[in-house]
C-alpha cells in the first residue's frame, strides 16, 4: 500500500473536480497510492453558480482545509430570494442559529475553489496528479475494471492500472459509460447557461432564484461573487429545451433584457462569454454507483440534490464516502462488485432521504398557481419562510411541506 509503481496504483481517480479531489485527498491521507487524472489543467473554470453551502463547508472542516478556504476570495451569503412565475417574491434569511454555529454560505468562483481543492489533494505524499490527461474508458479483465486508458497532453495513448478506479469525471462520465452505467437521466437532466457580470444591482449577501414563467421548474439566478462580480445564469429542464427548441444562451439574454430585470443590468458589463453545461440531479430510486473494481462519485453518480441543484458539497461528501469504502475494500483485499456495493448503501442512506424529501417540492414548483399562492402567503408569514430556511439547513426538512400543520398554514390557517 502507498507505493506507486510506474503505471500501477492502489486507486485511480478520474476527474479532479470536487468529488475526485476530495476522494484522492482522503485516500492519500490514508496512505493509499493514488493516480489523480484530469483532462484539464488547473486552475480551470467550471460552469456553475458558485454557491457553497453547509454540506461543502462541513467537509472542508473535516478535511482540515477550513482556514485555508477562508483565505480564498469569496462572497458571504446569508439569505435567499425566491420569486414565482407570477412574480411574487420572498426573502428567506438563512438560519441565524446555523450561521452562528457553522458560518454563512459562501459564493466562491469554481476556478478558485476547484484549483484550491486540487492542490490540497496533490500535496498528499502518495497522490500523483496528472493534468491534461483525457480518460477514454476503463480497462476490464474478466468483467472487472482494472484500469483506464486515455490520451496524455501530447496525445499519446497510455494505460494505467489499479485495484479500484473511481469515476469522478462529471455529468458525462466516460468511466460510468464505459463501465456500463449511463450517468445521464433524461427526465432529471438540466441544461444551464452561465455568465459573469460586473455592476449588477443586487443585494450582495443574497442569492436570487427566479422561477420565471416559461423557465419554471428551472430558474434564472443572480449569485454575487467576489470582486463586485455576479454569476448570472439560467437552468432549464433539458426535456423542455428539446421539446420547445429553446436556446439557453438566448433565453438568458432574453431574461436579462426583460422589463423585470433590464434596469438592474443597465450599468452592468459582461466579462466572459456565456458557457453552457448540463447536470443530472439525483433521483428518488436507487441506482448503481459501483461495480467490480470501480465506484462512481459526484455528478458521475448524480449526487447533485434534486431541485436545489447543489452539487459541490454532495460531490465532496460522496468522494469522502468513496475513499472510506474503497479503503475498507482494499484492506480486506476484496474489490468485487459485492464488496464495493457497501459504498452504494452508505451513500444512498444519506442522499436517498434528501432526494425523496426534495422531490416532494415538485408538486409545488411545477404548479405555478400553487407556487404563487404559497410564496405570496409565505412572504407575509415568518413560519413559512422558516420552513424554507430549514430546508436550506437540511434538505430532509422538505418532507415537512406535506405535514398537516404546514398544509394548514398554506391553505389558510
Ligand atoms: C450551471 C450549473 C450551476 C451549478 N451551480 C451550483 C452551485 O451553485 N452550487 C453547487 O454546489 N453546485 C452547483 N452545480 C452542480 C455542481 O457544479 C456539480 O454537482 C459539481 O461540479 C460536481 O462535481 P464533480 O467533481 O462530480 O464534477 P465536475 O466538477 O464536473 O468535475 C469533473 C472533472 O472531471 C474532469 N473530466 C471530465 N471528463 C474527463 C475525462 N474524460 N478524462 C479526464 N478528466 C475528465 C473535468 O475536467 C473536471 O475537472 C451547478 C451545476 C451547473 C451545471
Amino acid at each position: 500500500m502507498g507505493t506507486p509503481d510506474g503505471n500501477r496504483f492502489d486507486v485511480i481517480v478520474c476527474g479532479a473536480g470536487p468529488a475526485g479531489s476530495a476522494c484522492a485527498y482522503y485516500l492519500g491521507q490514508a496512505g493509499f497510492s493514488v493516480l489523480l487524472l484530469d483532462r484539464a489543467r488547473f486552475p480551470r473554470d467550471k460552469i456553475c453558480a458558485d454557491n457553497k453551502s453547509w454540506i461543502c463547508t462541513s467537509i472542508l472542516k473535516d478535511m482540515g482545509l477550513w482556514n485555508d478556504f477562508l483565505k480564498l476570495p469569496k462572497q458571504e451569503i446569508s439569505a435567499m430570494i425566491f420569486s414565482t412565475p407570477g412574480g411574487h417574491e420572498i426573502r428567506v434569511p438563512l438560519s441565524e442559529e446555523k450561521i452562528h454555529s457553522d458560518g454563512p454560505h459562501y459564493n466562491v468562483r469554481r476556478k478558485l475553489f476547484d484549483g484550491f481543492l486540487f492542490q490540497a489533494a496533490k500535496k498528499q505524499r502518495t497522490v500523483k496528479a496528472l493534468e491534461g490527461f483525457q480518460v477514454l474508458g476503463v480497462l476490464k479483465e474478466n468483467g472487472r475494471v482494472v484500469g483506464v486508458n486515455g490520451l496524455d497532453f501530447k496525445g499519446r495513448r497510455r494505460s494505467f492500472f489499479a485495484s479500484v478506479v473511481v469515476g469522478a469525471d462529471g455529468s458525462q462520465s466516460v468511466v460510468a459509460k464505459s463501465a456500463g452505467i449511463n450517468p445521464v437521466v433524461a427526465e432529471r437532466h438540466a441544461t444551464n447557461a452561465r455568465v459573469y457580470f460586473k455592476g449588477v444591482s443586487c443585494d450582495r449577501h443574497a442569492v436570487e432564484l427566479h422561477y420565471l414563467e416559461g423557465v419554471n421548474p428551472g430558474y434564472f439566478w443572480i449569485f454575487p461573487v467576489d470582486g463586485g462580480l455576479c454569476n448570472v445564469g439560467v437552468g432549464l429542464r433539458t426535456q423542455d429545451v428539446q421539446r420547445r427548441r429553446l436556446n439557453p444562451v438566448k433565453e438568458l439574454t432574453r431574461i436579462i433584457d426583460s422589463p423585470r430585470f433590464r434596469t438592474r443590468f443597465s450599468k452592468a458589463r459582461q466579462i466572459v462569454p456565456v458557457g453552457v453545461w448540463g447536470v443530472t440531479v439525483g433521483g428518488t430510486k436507487k441506482r448503481p454507483f459501483s461495480g467490480a473494481g470501480f465506484v462512481l462519485c459526484g455528478d458521475a453518480a448524480n449526487t447533485a440534490v434534486t431541485f436545489a441543484g447543489e452539487g459541490v458539497g454532495p460531490a465532496m461528501r460522496s468522494g469522502k464516502i468513496a475513499a472510506e469504502q474503497v479503503g475498507l475494500a482494499l484492506h480486506q483485499g476484496d474489490v468485487s462488485a459485492k464488496s464495493l456495493r457497501r459504498y452504494d448503501d452508505v451513500l444512498w442512506r444519506i442522499i436517498g432521504p434528501e432526494n425523496r424529501a426534495m422531490a416532494s417540492l415538485e408538486f409545488l414548483i411545477k404548479n405555478p398557481a400553487v407556487f404563487d399562492f404559497a410564496v405570496k402567503r409565505g412572504a407575509g408569514r415568518g413560519d413559512l419562510a422558516k420552513l424554507a430556511s430549514d430546508i436550506a439547513s437540511d434538505y430532509r426538512n422538505a418532507a415537512r411541506i406535506w405535514s398537516p400543520s404546514t398544509l394548514f398554514k398554506l391553505l389558510g390557517g
